[in-house]
C-alpha cells in the first residue's frame, strides 16, 4: 500500500512508499481502510523532530476515518462499519491514573502516528476498544478533524472551566479553535473568539492553541480574577518569566491539557451528533501530505487539512 514514514527525527522530511505492507491486525484489533485522515499540528511536530518519533519509520496521522475491513467477533464492530482512530491508541487500564478515570495520564499509553502507524496510509489497525463510532451528518473529510482538533478543543474547554454566560478568549485560531468556539457558544458562552488583540473586557477563561509560550503571560493578563488559562498543545516554546502579581495573583490559574480520555472523545462526538458543527476542510491527495504539512506550517489556510487516498 501507499504510506508515509518518518524515518529520523530532525530530518524534517517524510518518505513516501508505494510498497508498505498492509498491516495485520492483532487480537482485538480492527483493520481500517482509510477514507480520510486529518493533518494535525502534532504531525508537524513529529515530522520536524520537536516530538521525536517513538519508533523510526512510523506512519503519522491520528485523525483517521476508516471503513472496517477486518473485525473479529466480539469487538463490537462489523465489516463495513465506519470507525474513527484517534491519538490515544492504548492504555494499560491498571495504573492509578487509569483506575481513577484519567487514562490520558497513563504512563504506559500508546499513541497513533507516534508509537504505532497512523493514517497517512491506505490502511491501519486500531484496537477495537479505542476505535470510535462516528456521528452522522458529516462527510468523511469533515469527520477527520473532529478526531483530534475537535476532541482536544473539547477537553481544553473543560479544563478552562468556562462558566455559563462567560467570556472565552482563544489564542491561535486554527482547526481546534474553530470547533471549540462553536461548542462554547452552543453551550451558552457570552462570547468565544480570537483574543490576539487585547479583549475589551477581562476574560473568564482562555485557551492557548498556538504553540507560542510568549503568549502565556499575555493571556494570563487578559484574565479576570479567578479566571483559568488552559494550554492545549502538546508542544510549547519556552514561557518567559512570569510576574506573580501581574500574571497569577487573584487566583488566576494556568493549566496544561494532556491528550484525552476515551470518555472525552465519546462526549464530544455525541455533542457533534446533536449539534451540527461547521467544519472547514482543505482536501489534499494522500501523495501531497508533505505539501499539506508545509501549508499548515505557513498558515496558508483556515480550518483543517485532510488527506484522502
Ligand atoms: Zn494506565
Ligand atoms: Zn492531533
Amino acid at each position: 500500500m501507499r504510506a508515509w514514514h518518518v524515518d529520523q527525527p530532525q530530518l524534517r522530511q517524510l518518505r513516501f512508499s508505494q510498497h508498505t505492507p498492509v498491516p495485520v491486525p492483532g487480537p482485538g484489533e480492527l483493520l481500517l481502510r482509510v477514507l480520510a485522515c486529518g493533518v494535525c499540528r502534532t504531525d508537524l511536530h513529529v515530522a520536524d523532530g520537536d516530538l521525536p518519533v517513538h519508533r523510526p519509520g512510523v506512519t503519522p496521522g491520528h485523525e483517521v476515518v476508516g471503513e472496517v475491513v477486518r473485525a473479529e467477533a466480539g469487538t463490537g464492530f462489523a465489516v463495513g462499519d465506519r470507525a474513527g482512530a484517534a491519538w490515544l491508541r492504548w492504555t494499560d487500564g491498571s495504573c492509578r491514573y487509569c483506575r481513577a478515570g484519567a487514562e490520558n495520564l497513563c504512563p504506559q499509553s500508546v499513541y497513533t502516528g507516534w508509537d504505532a502507524d497512523g493514517g497517512y496510509a491506505e490502511y491501519l489497525t486500531v484496537p477495537a476498544a479505542y476505535a470510535h463510532r462516528l456521528p452522522g451528518g458529516y462527510s468523511d473529510a469533515e469527520l477527520a478533524p473532529l478526531l483530534c482538533a475537535g476532541i482536544i478543543g473539547y477537553r481544553a474547554l473543560q479544563r478552562a472551566e468556562l462558566p455559563p454566560g462567560g467570556r472565552l478568549g482563544i489564542y491561535g485560531f486554527g482547526g481546534s479553535a474553530h470547533l471549540a468556539a462553536q461548542v462554547a457558544l452552543a453551550r451558552g458562552a457570552a462570547s468565544a473568539g480570537d483574543a490576539y488583540d487585547q479583549p475589551p473586557e477581562p476574560l473568564d477563561a482562555a485557551i492557548l492553541f498556538a504553540p507560542a509560550g510568549q503568549l502565556v503571560p499575555v493571556a494570563l493578563q487578559a484574565l479576570d480574577r479567578g479566571g483559568t488559562l488552559a494550554v492545549a498543545g502538546i508542544h510549547l516554546s519556552d514561557i518567559p518569566p512570569l510576574n506573580y502579581q501581574r500574571d497569577l495573583f487573584s487566583e488566576r490559574q494556568l493549566r496544561s491539557v494532556t491528550a484525552n480520555t476515551r470518555q472525552d472523545a465519546r462526549d464530544f462526538l455525541d455533542f457533534a451528533d446533536q449539534h451540527k458543527l461547521a467544519v472547514t476542510v482543505h482536501p489534499y491527495p494522500l501523495a501531497a501530505a508533505g505539501q499539506a504539512l508545509a501549508d499548515l506550517k505557513a498558515g496558508a489556510f483556515d480550518g483543517a487539512a485532510v488527506l484522502a487516498p
